[in-house]
């Protein structure tokens, strides 16, 4: 699976006319390993013990970004982290708590069919979409006994 993935970031790097490089690789696995949002900050952090640097890492990021590699997620207090989209992660959305920042994910089912039937008959055709979700976990909104 991870081979693959890495295969798939390979292709398309290359038809995007972007090096398959060592960094790159290194930030790609990082989030692929963390397998949720990763802010910025914590980025750059596991990524500095392979010696990638800062400046590498935001470039990296926006050039992820540009050929759909990556989407940001936006936390609590507006700090943005980064994670895989499809195919190189499973198609889900997400639950923040604006309380303790907690983020979960949650099965698409739902919400894709509430979508699909909300654009059917537009005339619009839906390429891709994102579903962040803020709130109050249910630890938080629960009254402590
Ligand atoms: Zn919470
Ligand atoms: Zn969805």
């Amino acid at each position: 699976m991870e081979r693959t993935s890495e295969g798939h970031l390979k292709t398309l790097l290359r038809t995007q006319g972007l090096r398959f490089t060592p960094d790159r690789l290194r930030i790609f696995r990082a989030l692929a390993d963390a397998d949720k949002p990763v802010p910025v900050a914590a980025l750059i952090s596991m990524v500095a013990q392979d010696g990638v640097n800062q400046a590498t890492v935001y470039r990296t990021l926006e050039q992820f970004l540009a050929v759909q590699v990556v989407q940001t997620v936006l936390l609590k207090d507006g700090i943005v982290a980064y994670e895989l989209v499809p195919p190189f992660s499973s198609h889900h959305h997400h639950f923040i708590c604006l309380d303790c920042g907690a983020v979960q994910d949650l099965p698409a089912e739902r919400v894709d069919s509430a979508l699909d039937k909300s654009m059917e008959g537009t005339g619009l055709r839906v390429m891709t979409h994102k579903v962040d979700i803020y709130g109050q976990c249910e630890k938080c909104h629960t009254p402590s006994p």
